[in-house]
């Protein structure tokens, strides 16, 4: 693997400030020593480095851009660099990382009681407590709105049943956020690891997003106090709020897994020579891959920084954050497609990175809103007319 010394081709590094640096060169350094010397080998044995769990939470990546109990409060535009840098080691401790804060904390944060948040987000801020996001469901994926896992109330209790399938971190989870359909809509239950019937299950043989764990959830005739009801949100946009977080997040990441393939495949094409001891990064059509790929990673910062600027003045919407999420994942996956036709042979091996990323983005173009979904989520927003069904 070459050295990484960023990428910047129009200056947007002038666009940031001096604290958004240092946050973003804290994280690469993180990722240069403690993830790229072993990442090759835990996506090999498929292996989740949780060992790297405390240190992250020491640096305040878990949910970095909350308020109070313990977190960073840092900005959504350094939270995103954050999540950027993580992904140019991989993406899925990219994932790990969006699930614990986007998905678990910040519901908690936002529609959380007040018992719930002093239980929890101290516990998860520090690394020691793991939380998943339970809404997809094996019949359900982007549609969420048809799940079948059912919540019914029995005194001071609810009585959960259903299943939940590609839970991000479910096995290893202390609590997991399970969307249900009670009486009165959808709402979130924090399900502790132990309780009476519930189980998790690893989902083996993915050839993607290796070094993270996916999981599915059974809930048979499961018990939970009322008080673990989120009460402060009901009904779909419960879920879908959680996702524009952690989607705003991977817009950003992506660009870190394309800058990674990008900079990977440009140093070998200066010096991998063919054709009369010539660099391959001398024939045109390489330099055109070139031209192609550093033109779009320019696009997708400018518009990550767009919408990360825009969320800090509380002035982002889901649709701009679909616009990130789906342009940004698109372009990261089409690059490391060239780069690894740039690298030949040698790009299908994990001596290098680009195969990796390549396999991981196809997750990242499917989960939190698949790219055609957020396709209709745009032409919602520019034509005013809903296309899903
Ligand atoms: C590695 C991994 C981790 C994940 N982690 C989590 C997690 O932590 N928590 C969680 O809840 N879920 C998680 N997911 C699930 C993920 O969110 C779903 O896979 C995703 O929402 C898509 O659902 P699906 O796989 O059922 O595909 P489907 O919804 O069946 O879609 C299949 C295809 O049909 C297309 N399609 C569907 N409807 C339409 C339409 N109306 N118009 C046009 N095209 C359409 C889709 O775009 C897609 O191309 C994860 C998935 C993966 C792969």
């Amino acid at each position: 693997m070459f050295p990484f010394h960023g990428v910047d081709y129009l200056e947007f590094d002038g666009l940031l400030s001096d604290e958004e640096k240092l946050v973003r060169q804290t994280v690469r350094e993180f990722v240069d020593r403690e993830v790229l010397p072993q990442i090759e080998e835990w996506n090999r044995e498929a292996k989740f480095p949780k060992h790297l769990v405390p240190l992250m939470a020491e640096l305040g990546f878990f949910g970095a851009n909350l308020r109070g109990y313990g977190c960073a409060e840092m900005s959504n535009v350094q939270y995103g660099l954050i999540m950027q840098e993580l992904e140019r080691g991989d993406s899925g401790l990219r994932s790990f990382v969006s699930v614990q804060g986007a998905l678990v904390m910040y519901p908690i944060r936002e529609y959380g009681s007040e018992e719930q948040r002093q239980r929890w987000l101290p516990l998860m801020q520090q690394g020691k407590a793991i939380g998943c996001f339970g809404l997809t469901e094996p019949d359900f994926g982007s549609n969420p709105g048809g799940m079948r896992t059912r919540a019914r109330q029995n005194g001071d209790s609810y009585i959960l049943n259903g299943e939940k399938a590609w839970i991000t971190s479910g096995t290893i989870a202390d609590v997991a956020l399970v969307w249900a359909r009670a009486q009165d809509g959808i709402r979130g239950f924090l399900v502790e690891k132990g309780t009476p019937g519930f189980t998790s299950k690893d989902i083996k043989g993915k050839w993607s997003l290796r070094a993270s764990v996916t999981s599915t959830l059974a809930l048979q005739d499961v018990l939970v106090p009322a008080t673990n009801m989120l009460p402060g949100v009901k009904g779909l946009k419960g879920p879908l709020s959680c996702l524009t977080q952690a989607r705003y997040g991977i817009g950003w990441g992506a660009i870190g897994a394309a800058m990674a393939c990008y900079n990977e495949a440009l140093e070998y094409a200066k010096a991998r020579k063919q054709f009369d001891e010539k660099p391959i990064a001398s024939h045109q059509m390489i330099q055109a891959k070139f031209a192609d790929m550093i033109t779009e990673i320019t696009k997708a910062q400018l518009l990550a920084l767009q919408v990360g600027r825009l969320k800090d003045q509380g002035r982002a919407e889901p649709a701009h954050v679909s616009m990130l999420k789906r342009n940004n994942v698109k372009i990261a996956l089409d690059i490391a497609r060239s780069a690894r036709d740039i690298l030949g042979a040698n790009g299908v091996a994990d001596e290098y990175p680009i195969f990796r990323h390549m396999c991981n983005l196809e997750s990242v173009y499917t989960y939190e809103g698949t790219h055609n979904i957020h396709t209709l989520v745009i032409g919602e927003r520019v034509t005013g007319i809903a296309a899903y069904k």
